[in-house]
């Protein structure tokens, strides 16, 4: 059973840096000074800047395991690992190690015009043993950012119905309401979230967006199940209406992450997928988030028997140690490519020599520790049992998640009459409570997102729900 642990905030860094405002960091400057020069010089992702400078950035200093420390010296549970990536926890040794050995020997070179280096190479084919047997994803063209591996899928499927005499009638692409896919502009034009879409006035043209199996956003008394089957059948009755010819390619990830962690309700992949398969339709996974052993396997893709034709990848694949993205493809796209000759496409650091080590020191992790094999039978189960622990709370409308992936619909006291009134302010404000608690978490419109590393423990998962908890408790209140 687990045991009683100090809940993180009680343990502050060996001389007390809290209300240490002398002190000085890297480079030589105070809190003060950092929050004055962030204000001054740095614009943010995802960030309202008027709101961050009220109070100054929060920043984080060090990582160790599944806690970071931040400028009061607070340890803080990642209850997010990092964004949804540091999968091995912080501080691993052994990665950095690997990659300073690399740097020294060969910090960077190109595989673009028929040269490459040893990582590279080695990565490719560790990914393609990984897939094998359950996938037919057989090659990788590497980026560095999961919106690359997407913007790349996208391409190399243009170039796939190109080649067969297909495009430019059959190019259109499917994704799914709520979907989050990046933010190049065709990746911002996969993403189903207006937030994401509007201010940007995307997406392109020939973007479509089929719905989502987002049955609580629906709110229309059918349950997930019920929900799934109908976005099934509007997805078929789109595929028919726009003509299955004109359709290049659908981009789904198989538990929607960033749109709010909406896991498929039973039955639905599957049939998302044959869909694909009858119509000729590319079937491309975002396992940017899922893949690397969140969902108790190294790709959620095995789990719902998707055999994508493409898949892409990042985050975890470096448990974000580097950047590095990942397009993985069958030997039928690759063999069709190499048909059209020469390939003009890369970014200057596909397959970037560090960042390929790093990822080949994390895989090693991974399956040393057996992290995979711990989420599926041990801490997966576990973090479920204690996110559904929490449904009978007041503030709490909906739980739900796969393995290590979970999401908290809030309510406020008015219920959904008055979340309607007043929506998407929940979210915001309970993961700024959760950080007084001493816990990370994301909050999306009116939810709460968690995904902690996989090297979480059962007492640290314990420590994650007390913070949680007694966030909702006083948001409650
Ligand atoms: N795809 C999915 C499913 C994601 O969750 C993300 C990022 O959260 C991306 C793509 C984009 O990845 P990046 O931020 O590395 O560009």
């Amino acid at each position: 059973m687990p045991v009683k642990m100090a809940a993180p905030w009680e343990s502050l860094l060996p001389g007390t840096l809290r209300d240490s405002a002398q002190v000085r960091y890297h480079p030589g400057m105070t809190i003060a000074e950092l929050q004055q020069k962030d204000r001054e010089h740095h614009l943010h992702p995802f960030t309202n800047h008027p709101d961050m400078h009220k109070t100054g950035t929060h920043i984080i200093l060090r990582g160790e395991g599944c806690f970071l420390i931040d400028q009061d010296g607070r340890r803080l549970l990642d209850g997010l690992a990092g964004l949804w990536c540091v999968n091995v926890g912080y501080g691993r040794a052994e990665i950095v190690e690997r990659v300073r050995e690399q740097m020294t020997r060969l910090p960077y070179y190109c595989s673009f015009f028929n040269t490459t280096t040893e990582p590279a190479i080695e990565l490719a084919d560790r990914l393609a043993s990984l897939t094998a047997g359950k996938t037919r994803l057989t090659h990788t063209i590497f980026c560095n950012s999961g919106s690359e591996a997407n913007e790349t899928a996208l391409k190399l499927i243009r170039a796939y119905w190109k080649i067969r005499g297909k495009s430019p009638k059959k190019s259109k692409i499917l994704s799914r309401t709520f979907s989050y896919h990046g933010v190049g502009i065709a990746s911002t034009s996969l993403t189903g979230l207006p937030t994401c879409l509007a201010p940007f006035d995307l997406p392109l043209s020939g973007f479509i967006h089929v719905p989502g199996p987002y049955a609580w956003g629906a709110d229309n008394g059918m349950n997930p199940e019920q929900y799934g089957q109908w976005c099934i059948e509007e997805t078929r009755r789109i595929i028919q209406a726009e003509g299955a010819d004109t359709i290049a390619a659908l981009f789904a990830e198989p538990v929607q992450g960033a749109g709010g962690v909406i896991p498929p309700p039973k039955g639905y992949l599957p049939e998302l997928r044959r869909l694909c398969r009858e119509h000729d339709i590319l079937f491309v996974a975002d396992e940017v988030i899922s893949g690397f052993g969140r969902l108790g396997d190294w790709f959620a893709s095995n789990l719902w028997e998707l055999d994508p034709d493409l898949m892409t990848l990042a985050k975890g694949i470096t448990s974000g140690y580097l950047p590095l993205g990942a397009t993985m493809v069958s030997r039928e796209i690759t063999e069709t490519l190499n048909a059209g000759g020469y390939l003009a496409h890369g970014f200057t650091y596909s397959g970037h020599t560090a960042s390929c080590a790093c990822a080949l020191a994390n895989l090693d992790i991974i399956a040393r520790e057996q992290l995979i094999e711990r989420t599926r039978d041990e801490t997966g189960p576990y973090f479920q049992q204690k996110l559904r622990e929490l449904a009978d709370h007041p503030a709490v409308g909906e739980v739900r998640g796969v393995q290590l992936i979970g999401a908290i619909e809030l309510l406020p006291r008015g219920g959904r009459a008055e979340l309607a009134r007043n929506p998407n302010t929940l979210g915001g404000k309970a993961a700024g409570i959760a950080r007084k608690h001493g816990v990370i978490v994301r909050g999306i419109r009116d939810l709460i997102a968690m995904s902690p590393p996989l090297i979480i423990t059962l007492e640290e998962i314990d420590l994650l729900f007390e913070g949680v908890r007694k966030t909702l408790d006083e948001l409650w209140d």
